[in-house]
C-alpha cells in the first residue's frame, strides 16, 4: 500500500547553521544551546547524520553547497556565482549568456570610497541604466537590473561572450574601479571585457547628474557614480532534478542566490511576502507557503538565510534566537501540517558558519531525514555532535539528493 502512495519530499536548509563549541555558550553550538523541541523530534523519529557539503575540510560558498545538495558535482559544474544572483532576480538566463553581480559605490577623487553607496535604495538609478545598456552594440544585448539596495544585476546576450573577466570591483576602497580583463586567451574573454569596459564608462556617465544623485548630494548623502563589477558567471551544465528524477520541485527562498541555485536545476521559484532573506524574515510565511506547495510540487526547498547573516555578524545570542525561531515557526509547523506517512522531511544546513570565526569552514553539518521509508535511528537531537552517530553516517551534500529520491522510489537500478 505504501508503495502506492505518490510520495513527496520536503528539505529544510538553514544557510550557516552549523557551528563549533562557542566559549560564551559553556562550549555547546548554538544548535546545542538552542531550544528546539521540533527538530529534535524530527531527529528522533527520523535518521541521522553529519554531512559533508563538498568534502571532509573544505569551506564551500552557498553556491556550491547548495548545488551539492541538490545532487551536483557541485565543483565540475560551477560557473561562476553571477547567473544564480541573476536567475533570483527573476531574469531569464539562457546557455551563452554572461551574468555579473553588481554594487553602487561612492566615488571620490577617482578612488571607491564606499563600495555600496551608502547601502541606500538605488532602484531610482534602474531605468536610466537600462536605458543606457540598450546602446552597447548591435550584435549583444544587455540587461541591468536592480536587486536590493545597492545590488544589481547585469546580464549579457550574444555570440561569443565569456565567464572567464576579472573584476572592476576592488573589493576595498581606496582603489579605482578597475579595468575588466581577460583571464583566459580567448576572444570571448577580450570582448566580453571590452563590453563590460564599455558598459562600465557608460553607467558612470549616466550617473553624474542623475536626479537622484543631485538629490543625495543636496541632502548629504552618499552618491552613486559607479557599478562595479565581480563574479561573471555562466549557467552550469547540468541537468533538471525533473530530467533526472521526475519530479517537479519548488524553491521557498527569500535569498537571491539559492533561490537562483535552485532555479538552475529546474525548479520553481514560489515568491513568498515578506521573506528578506535575512533574520528578520517571515518563517511562518514560508511554512505556509511550503505546504500550499506541497500540494502541487513533489518537492520543495525551503532555505532560510538568517542563521548565516548572523555568524557572518559574530551574533552568539541573535544565532541561537533565530535558530529557535526556525524550530517554532517554520519545522514545527510543517511537521504538523504533514502526514509523515507521506511526506518525507528533511533538515540539514549547507555548511558551518562558526560565529567564532564569522567565515564558512569546512566542518561537517548535521542532517535528519524523517518519513514512512527511513530506518529511524537512537538519535534523539538534532545537533552537530548528536547526529554524528546516527544511522546515515557520514556523507557529502551530493548524496543527498539521491537519498530523498530512492525514499521516493525515484531513483533507477544500477547494473542489472
Ligand atoms: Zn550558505
Ligand atoms: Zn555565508
Amino acid at each position: 500500500m505504501l508503495g502506492r502512495m505518490p510520495l513527496k519530499a520536503v528539505i529544510i536548509v538553514c544557510d550557516g547553521m552549523a557551528d563549533r563549541p562557542v566559549r560564551e555558550l559553556g562550549y555547546s553550538t548554538p544548535l546545542e544551546a538552542a531550544d528546539t523541541p521540533a527538530m529534535d523530534y524530527l531527529a528522533d523519529i527520523g535518521v541521522c547524520g553529519i554531512m559533508d557539503p563538498i568534502s571532509p575540510g573544505i569551506p564551500p560558498g552557498s553556491d556550491v553547497a547548495n548545488l551539492a545538495i541538490l545532487g551536483y558535482d557541485a565543483l565540475k559544474v560551477y560557473r561562476g556565482r553571477g547567473v544564480f544572483e541573476a536567475l533570483g532576480a527573476g531574469l531569464e538566463v539562457r546557455p551563452g549568456d554572461v551574468a555579473v553581480r553588481c554594487n553602487f559605490a561612492t566615488v571620490r577623487n577617482g578612488v571607491i570610497v564606499d563600495r555600496r553607496a551608502g547601502r541606500l535604495d538605488c532602484r531610482p538609478f534602474e531605468e536610466a541604466l537600462m536605458e543606457v545598456s540598450k546602446r552597447i552594440g548591435p550584435d549583444v544585448e544587455a540587461v541591468f537590473k536592480h536587486t536590493t539596495e545597492h545590488r544589481a544585476v547585469l546580464l549579457l546576450r550574444g555570440y561569443g561572450l565569456s565567464r572567464m573577466v576579472s573584476d572592476s570591483d576592488p573589493h576595498r576602497t581606496g582603489a579605482p574601479v578597475l579595468k575588466v580583463k581577460p583571464l583566459d586567451g580567448t576572444p570571448e574573454a577580450g570582448r566580453t571585457a571590452d563590453i563590460l569596459n564599455g558598459l562600465s564608462e557608460m553607467y558612470m556617465e549616466a550617473l553624474k547628474n542623475h536626479p537622484e544623485n543631485e538629490r543625495r548630494r543636496r541632502q548629504g548623502l552618499p552618491t552613486a557614480d559607479a557599478v562595479i563589477f565581480r563574479g561573471a558567471g555562466q549557467l552550469p551544465e547540468i541537468r533538471s532534478l525533473e530530467e533526472l528524477y521526475g519530479v517537479k520541485s519548488a524553491v521557498v527562498a527569500g535569498n537571491a542566490l539559492a533561490r537562483g541555485v535552485c532555479v538552475s536545476a529546474g525548479m520553481e521559484p514560489i515568491h513568498v511576502e515578506g521573506a528578506t532573506g535575512s533574520a528578520d524574515t517571515n518563517l511562518k510565511g514560508k511554512a505556509e507557503t511550503a505546504l500550499r506547495a506541497l500540494e502541487r510540487f513533489d518537492l520543495v526547498y525551503v532555505h532560510v538565510k538568517g542563521t548565516d547573516n548572523l555568524s557572518h555578524d559574530g551574533n552568539v545570542e541573535g544565532k541561537v534566537r533565530m535558530i529557535e525561531r526556525i524550530d517554532r515557526q517554520l519545522v514545527s509547523r510543517i511537521l504538523d501540517e504533514t502526514s509523515l506517512r507521506e511526506v518525507h522531511i528533511a533538515l540539514t544546513a549547507d555548511h558551518t558558519t562558526p560565529v567564532s570565526v564569522r567565515k564558512h569552514t569546512g566542518d561537517p553539518v548535521p542532517i535528519a531525514v524523517a518519513g514512512p521509508c527511513v530506518r529511524r535511528d537512537d538519535v534523539k537531537r538534532f545537533s552537530e555532535r548528536s547526529c554524528a552517530v546516527g544511522g546515515m553516517g557520514r556523507i557529502r551534500g551530493r548524496d543527498v539528493m539521491p537519498i530523498l529520491m530512492n525514499y521516493l522510489g525515484r531513483v533507477g537500478l544500477v547494473g542489472a
